[in-house]
């Protein structure tokens, strides 16, 4: 399979934070995990794909003054740690929102976007942001 076929495969499983729940004590994982930690050691943990809610409110978030080398054009931005409204904690790049504004609790959602522009491999990645959710 190609690069470009597989990055268009994964597309679903980044946008719709895909993630897993534990169908013996019912935790919740994201990214998806294989094994349920808490009930590894019980022989239990066999999980199920779970779709993590696309919405929350912003639980903690960093001002990034450095961008890498292949985000020159994005600096400064924001990255935060979203709750989701189903209680997971993800992380992701805050767009659309004036950085000045940001505040801890500030409710947000996912967003399809694109995460760079293409190298040489001609490979554009896409993956989810947060913009505000007014
Ligand atoms: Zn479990």
């Amino acid at each position: 399979m190609s690069a470009v076929a597989k990055e268009w495969r994964e597309i679903p499983a980044r946008y719709n934070l895909e993630g897993s729940e534990c169908g013996n004590c019912g935790r919740k994982y994201f990214p998806k995990r294989n094994m349920c930690p808490h009930c590894r050691r019980n022989g239990f943990g066999k999980m199920r794909p779970y779709d993590v809610s696309k919405k929350g409110k912003i639980f903690t978030f960093s001002i990034i003054h450095d961008a890498p080398e292949a985000n020159r054009d994005l600096k400064p931005y924001a990255v935060a740690m979203v709750r989701t409204d189903d209680g997971l904690l993800i992380s992701g790049q805050l767009t659309d929102v004036d950085l000045a504004q940001i505040e801890i609790g500030m409710r947000v959602r996912a967003v399809l976007r694109k995460l760079g522009d293409a190298g040489p491999s001609g490979i554009i990645h896409y993956g989810f942001k947060f913009v505000p959710d007014l």
